[in-house]
């Protein structure tokens, strides 16, 4: 059988307000996603075993039935009962627990692929139904596109057209946090009300980039913050640098700014590698 090799992209929100608490649990969100080239890489070796093994390189990343990859795979195996099995490969580039939804990529990339090598001829709808069951961000990564529109759960996908490619300096501090903390210490009355994705996507059309930096939102930054009071200096640190806009991706603890070009974003890099580990340049894909 024939074995693929696939990338797993990480995402950076630019826009993320929370609208209101779901009866699920879970919070209506209204987000602006973008992939970037920050990626981890998946080995897919299908064979007839009807297992699922998973090896990855990362030590926090749990290799068993907790991975989402796995996850994913049984449910793939429950839908179609086939004899089919598989050896995953999990090459770690993106940090975990980092608010670039590393995990919900790979299980999208494990989707796309498994769909290939085991041959189940599933629909997108069909893969966006198993999506939604295994994480809120997994959607995004089942839409070939850099750009989109995420609303409810943040699974609601609508594709953008936005040609333009931004750099930015990103910083993952060596601490997990995790989402579910993190909404648990948001406070709903702390949103600022008004609406300004449009606004924001209309100025990443023009290929603002000053106002994009202004525009930048996050209603999860101020509990993120809370829980890891560190950020605060790193995000004045980063701003010192000349870097237009600032923000902690997603729930945290990584935080972006965006670089007027891949120059301004390595010069950032190289000051911010004095202080921090996991420092890198990334754009748009
Ligand atoms: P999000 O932004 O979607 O909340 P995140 O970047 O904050 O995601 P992940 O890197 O996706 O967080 O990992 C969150 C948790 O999921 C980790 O504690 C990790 O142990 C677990 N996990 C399960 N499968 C994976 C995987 N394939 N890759 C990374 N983490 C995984």
């Amino acid at each position: 059988m024939k074995s693929l090799r696939l990338s797993s992209p990480a995402k950076l929100n630019l826009y993320l307000k929370i609208l209101s608490k779901r009866p699920d649990g879970f919070h209506n969100i209204k987000t602006l996603f973008q992939r970037i080239n920050l990626c981890d890489e998946l080995s897919f070796q299908p064979d007839d075993s009807g297992k699922i093994r998973i090896s990855c390189d990362h030590p926090k990343v749990p290799t068993g039935s907790k991975n989402l990859v796995y996850k994913v795979a049984r449910q793939l195996q429950e839908l179609k009962p086939v004899s089919l099995g598989v050896k995953i490969d999990i090459q770690k580039n993106i940090p975990v627990a980092a608010g670039l939804a590393g995990g919900s990529s790979n299980a999208a990339t494990a989707l796309i692929g498994l769909n290939r090598v085991w041959k189940l001829g599933l629909s997108r709808r069909e893969l966006l139904n198993i999506a939604r069951k295994i994480g809120s961000d997994v959607a995004f990564f089942l839409h070939d596109t850099a750009w989109a529109l995420g609303t409810e759960k943040g699974d609601k996908i609508r594709k953008l057209d936005i040609p333009k490619k931004l750099y930015f300096v990103l910083v993952t501090p060596c601490v997990s946090l995790y989402s579910w903390k993190v909404y648990g210490a948001f406070k709903m009355q702390l949103t600022k009300p008004g609406d300004d994705a449009n606004i924001l996507i209309r100025n990443l059309k023009q290929g603002n980039i000053l106002e994009v930096g202004q525009l930048l939102k996050n209603d999860l930054e101020a509990a993120a913050i809370h829980l890891c009071p560190r950020l605060r200096p790193l995000k004045k640190k980063i701003q010192s640098l000349g870097i237009t806009g600032v923000m902690v991706s997603g729930s945290g603890p990584s935080i972006f700014g965006i670089a007027e070009s891949e120059q301004k974003a390595q010069e950032a890099r190289q000051q911010l590698l004095k202080r921090y580990k996991q420092v890198f340049v990334v754009r748009t894909l």
